[in-house]
């Protein structure tokens, strides 16, 4: 068992922030989240349960520990799906604890130099950047729809470079990108019911602009005023779960200027880790006295879109789902926002043949970037889940996430499942039209 060691003020990392003894102490080590973790059920291995993570961060924050290769590792291993604050009696705030860990690693840790190269310009860059963002993803989209990756796989060099897996999860390019919406406001069908800005996305702009279409379309029909501003960004999940914290904060003020608006009833988004990262803009923006008292106020009014259709009251849609739906819960919608009851209503008032699958609140192992970075290790968690799936026999795996969403497609196209993978809003719209 752990011995608890009081951090050492003289060499306590001197950030702002840096993993706090008010965060980690309340760990009890009583190892109830063990089986929760991902992480810890493939591996075995305590320095890869979330104890163990709080007993290394203690241990680096307290000087005791070298901010190395080690540490590096356990740390990076974590999906940050939270899983464990849902187990943990104590009241562990697990999320806050990894993210400081990372930006601890950020600041103390040299990666290797095209690691580093890569992590700058992908979260300091492109998606900061919208028009950067979008050139990328034409030129992915032209590597797509070119005969390049039937080659490369035919060839088999994908596989001697170990990328043919990260290359299947890569998400479609879209013809026409969402970010042509921007600006642009959508009225409610019949009589007016609410007003909401609507969070289009970063990737989800580039990869899943019909799914932002069908949002809109869904809330419509339900009788709201979508608005999409122009001048809105990326949430800063992504940044903020990989340490950078400056960053995630930069783009955290932009969306308050752009989206905090007392015209809106709520500011919806349709992306779970989104959605949880902007609920948390007051823990970002804490000690920044211009806008922490804004950030309270625009994470009171954030919404993911299941939570805030299943508040409103949905109206009947014209066709049932008569199918066999199983659904699995996006981490940051069900640990990091604590919405599992809407999802699983929408769907049920759609007319699915619900079915609960085991384990459903345990991470797909998409988690961001992470089955990029961390391929290996996310396709074993992968593997666990698409047994739990296996065990209901849907004929529609329903998410709420994007990312869950290429997991999902990748698991069901490895083991040859005929199960359709969808957002509850794309069944939603179905039902609609
Ligand atoms: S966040 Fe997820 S992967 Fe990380 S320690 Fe907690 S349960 Fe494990
Ligand atoms: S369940 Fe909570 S208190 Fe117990 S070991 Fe895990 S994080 Fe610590």
């Amino acid at each position: 068992m752990p011995q608890l060691i009081e951090p050492n003020p003289r060499t306590q990392s001197q950030s702002s922030d840096r993993p706090t003894w008010e965060l980690y102490s309340v760990c009890i080590h009583c190892g109830l989240c063990l089986n929760a973790c991902p992480t810890y059920r493939v591996l075995g291995m305590e320095a890869d349960s979330p104890r163990g993570r709080i007993y290394q961060v203690l241990q680096a924050d307290a000087g005791r520990l070298p901010i190395g290769n080690s540490f590096v590792t356990h740390i990076d291993r974590c999906l940050d799906c939270r899983g464990c604050e849902t187990a943990c009696p104590s009241g562990v705030q697990y999320g806050r604890i990894v993210e400081r860990a990372r930006s601890l690693i950020e600041t103390n840790y040299k990666r290797p130099w095209l690691e580093r190269t890569l992590r700058a310009y992908f979260f300091g860059k492109v998606l900061r950047d919208f028009r950067k963002l979008a050139g990328w993803a034409r030129l992915l989209r032209f590597y797509q729809r070119s005969p390049i990756p039937k080659l490369l796989r035919l060839s088999g060099i994908l596989r001697v470079f170990g990328v043919e897996q990260v290359e299947a999860l890569a998400p479609r390019i879209d013809t026409s990108f969402y970010f042509e919406n921007f600006g642009q406001v959508f009225p409610a069908d019949g009589e007016r019911r609410g007003r909401v800005a609507l969070l289009a996305g970063c990737i989800s702009s580039v990869a899943f602009a019909e799914l932002n279409a069908a949002t809109v379309r869904v809330l419509q029909r339900n009788g709201v005023e979508v608005h999409v501003p122009a001048g809105q960004g990326c949430c800063g999940a992504l940044h903020a779960h990989a340490g950078f914290r400056d960053q995630a904060r930069e783009l955290a003020r932009n969306n308050i200027r752009v989206l905090l608006d007392s015209r809106f009833d709520a500011i919806v988004t349709n992306a779970a880790g989104c959605g949880s990262t902007m609920k948390e803009y007051s823990d970002l923006l804490e000690h920044d006295l211009e806008f922490r008292d804004q950030a309270v106020q625009f994470e009171n009014k954030v919404k993911d879109i299941t939570e805030y259709l299943s508040e409103q009251g949905l109206r009947s849609p014209q066709r049932k789902l008569a199918k066999r739906v199983t659904y699995q819960d996006p981490c940051h919608l069900a640990h990091g926002q604590r919405v599992r009851r809407a999802p699983r209503e929408l769907l049920r008032q759609l007319g699915a043949d619900f079915v609960e699958m085991p384990h459903s609140d345990i991470c797909c192992g998409s988690a961001g970037i992470y089955n990029v970075a961390q391929n290996e290790l996310s396709m074993k968690i992968l593997a666990q889940k698409m047994n739990d799936v296996a065990a209901v026999t849907p004929e529609i795996i329903a998410t709420a996430n994007v990312g869950c969403m290429l997991q999902l497609r990748a698991g069901a196209k490895q083991r040859g499942m005929n199960a359709e993978v969808k957002h509850v809003i794309e069944l939603l719209d179905e039902a609609y039209r």
